[in-house]
């Protein structure tokens, strides 16, 4: 049976992770695009990932892929965050501007419009005026 070998071949293998996913599917992608664009370095791109992920899924260091996976995750959620708080503060600055607090950096959100205004900080009380 194919399926039998296959699991024997794999076994104490890294396999499949999310990761891994990623790249074939960049890989993937990559290739597509290179075939459009006609960018040999696009194709060249697309082959080393496709190769990343084939010696990650064949790999017999479990651990370092492990790890690989670990980092893979972090960077994901730093880079959802980091967009994520982007996306709230041009969404914020439509309406409001924002300044930081000369004594103690804490950033202070007030309408827009209002003219010259004396803000008060909410976190040491410090006031100053701006224009908003
Ligand atoms: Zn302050």
């Amino acid at each position: 049976m194919m399926r039998d070998k296959l699991g024997r071949f794999m076994r104490g293998r890294y396999g499949r992770d999310e990761l891994n996913r990623v790249l074939l599917v960049s890989a993937l992608v990559l290739c597509a695009v290179s075939l459009i664009t006609r960018l040999s370095a696009l194709s060249s791109l697309s082959v080393a990932l496709a190769g990343m992920c084939l010696f990650r899924s064949l790999s017999r260091n479990t651990g370092a892929r492990f790890r690989e996976a670990q980092l893979y995750f972090k960077l994901k959620s730093d880079m959802i965050r980091f967009f994520g708080d982007t996306a709230e503060q041009l969404w914020v600055r439509r309406t409001h501007r924002i300044f930081t607090c000369p004594s103690c950096r804490q950033r202070c959100r007030v309408p827009k419009g209002k003219g010259r205004i004396r803000i008060t900080c909410k976190r040491c009380g410090a006031q100053f005026i701006k224009k908003t």
